[in-house]
């Protein structure tokens, strides 16, 4: 049986033990693309657990306006 198995790959976030956290915005920024908007599941390669997290981090963070809406807003 040739069966191709998709690797397993732990998430950036699991493999290099990161805390992703609104008080760390240089961190969240990397999962927004330029316009401020965060990125899907498929382009940031975060676990299910992870990506939740951040999203909900990115929320906190601009609430508290570390991190922008949209690049509109100036
Ligand atoms: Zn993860």
């Amino acid at each position: 049986m040739f069966r191709i198995f998709q690797q397993k790959r732990k998430c950036n976030v699991c493999e290099r033990k990161l805390v992703l956290s609104y008080k760390k915005p240089e961190l969240l920024k990397a999962y927004m693309n330029r316009h401020g908007k965060i990125l899907s599941q498929k382009a940031t390669a975060l676990c299910a657990r992870h990506q939740r997290a951040m999203t909900q981090e990115v929320g906190r963070a601009r609430k508290m306006a570390l991190l922008p809406y949209t690049s509109d807003h100036k």
